[in-house]
């Protein structure tokens, strides 16, 4: 069995693990186009505040791949031939399979702005990037970040620790727009002013000038001698929907992760995940499930037929000492219970007898079992939940969570689909 896989982080690392769980003796080939090896994203940032060196940055060694005989060829896929089972390379070369994977990320949006392609200009999504980024540093200088998600917090946090002034514009009304609450926000807003970060929101860049100067819609301009664009991203799924198969907001899977040709299953960061919660399908760009998904798909490809249920959002950040943990459906409404102790707060939101969704900072004792009442849809009554938030703690937990891990461990753990 030929397997290939395109992309090399960590939803292919996941894949390897799990084609060789049950096929010893298949050829692996990995198109790796960042010809960087298997990296760690969320570490970029560390490598560019300096608090990380190189070598802590792979996911998987070379050791990895050889001990695995998977034969990585640093290369970019430029075309899928489904009938003749071939994907081509950016070289020319032609490169056989009988089973593909999909795992070929996301990659930053990039809005169309006057001055956009200014040369100082960036995103933080790649090992390159970083470098990019570091290069122009300079101490005392103005970094503008436009976008306050997770990547443009994390370049905030990076670029203040290599002593740079930080302005963040968001155009929301609040940071972390997909991840927080607009109550939850402020706590974590004045966090970040209270470091030094200058955060403007409800406004965003019309424009950057050729002395890098950032205008805004107000008519406001910031001099900035960095700007990193970090507004969302995208599925790269030109391949995919070229090759001719079914795609949305990302590639389309079923759940054993096959796409809509047979031979060809996709993971991670470039599909839409089935939401448990919701039911609808989404892309959910998460590290944990990019794994897990690798994984299966990699299972499935190896001749197993194992189902993934589908996932929650679920995010953890970890910024300038504060961390926040949330996962449920930010969309649903209900009754809103809040607790906040200095910088510690819970916000949870309530549907009948089920949680619908929770924001933990600086509170992480408790978020595992928040999570699995949210993922598991443990049916606990408000008052309980009333009770709960006078003072959240394991302790303080409900009982109806410890009766249903009682009747999990008595039928040999958690359910998973
Ligand atoms: C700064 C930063 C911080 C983050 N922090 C977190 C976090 O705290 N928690 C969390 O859950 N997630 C975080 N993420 C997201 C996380 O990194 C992604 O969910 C994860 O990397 C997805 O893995 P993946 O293997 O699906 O895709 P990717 O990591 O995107 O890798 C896909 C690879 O495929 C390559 N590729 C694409 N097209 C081709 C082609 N045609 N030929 C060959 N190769 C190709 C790409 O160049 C890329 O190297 C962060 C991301 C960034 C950028």
């Amino acid at each position: 069995m030929r397997y290939v896989i395109i992309g090399n982080c960590i939803a292919a690392a996941g894949a390897v693990e799990g084609i060789r769980s049950y096929d010893q003796k298949g050829e692996i080939t990995i198109i790796d186009g960042e010809r960087r090896g298997c990296y760690s994203r969320p570490l970029i940032s560390y490598l560019l505040a300096g608090s990380k060196g190189a070598a802590g940055l792979h996911y998987r060694s070379e050791a990895f791949f050889a001990r695995n005989q998977a034969r990585v060829i640093p290369a970019r896929a430029v075309r899928i031939d489904p009938p003749a089972g071939q994907v081509e390379l950016d070289d020319g070369m032609m490169i056989d399979y009988d089973r593909l994977l999909l795992a070929t990320g996301a990659s930053p949006l990039i809005p169309e702005l006057p001055g956009i392609e200014h040369p100082r200009v960036k995103t933080l999504y790649t090992w390159k990037d970083a470098e990019e980024i570091a290069a122009l540093v300079e101490t005392g200088a103005t970094a503008v970040i436009l976008g306050s998600g997770l990547i443009g917090l994390k370049a905030a946090e990076a670029l203040h620790q290599r002593g740079m002034k930080v302005v963040i514009v968001e155009k929301q009304e609040q940071i972390l727009p997909r991840l927080l609450s607009p109550w939850s926000a402020t706590i974590a807003l004045r966090h970040l002013q209270e470091q030094g970060i200058q955060v403007l929101t409800g406004h965003q860049a019309v424009s950057i000038s050729e002395s890098g100067e950032v205008e805004l819609d107000h008519g406001a301009k910031i001099p900035a001698q960095l700007v990193i664009v970090a507004v969302g991203n995208r599925p790269n799924q030109s391949l995919a929907r070229e090759a001719g198969l079914k795609t949305g907001k990302g590639i389309i899977v079923n759940q054993y992760l096959q796409t809509s040709d047979p031979d060809i299953w996709a993971a991670g960061d470039v599909i839409e995940t089935h939401n448990i919660l919701s039911g609808a399908a989404e892309v959910m760009a998460l590290l944990p499930l990019a794994h897990l998904e690798g994984y299966l798909a990699g299972c499935n490809m190896a001749g197993q037929a194992v189902r993934y249920p589908g996932a929650i959002f679920l995010n953890a950040v970890h910024f300038m000492g504060m961390h926040i943990i949330a996962a449920g459906e930010p969309n649903r409404s209900g009754t809103v219970l809040q607790w906040q102790q200095g910088s510690s707060s819970l916000e949870m939101t309530i549907d009948g007898d089920y949680l619908l969704r929770y924001i933990a900072i600086n509170l992480p004792g408790i978020t595992g079992p928040l999570t699995a009442i949210v993922e598991q849809q443990i049916r606990i009554e408000l008052k309980e939940w009333q009770e709960f938030i006078r003072e959240p703690s394991m302790a303080s937990l409900p009982a109806a969570y410890w009766a249903e891990m009682r009747r999990w461990e008595e039928h040999g753990g958690l359910r998973c689909g």
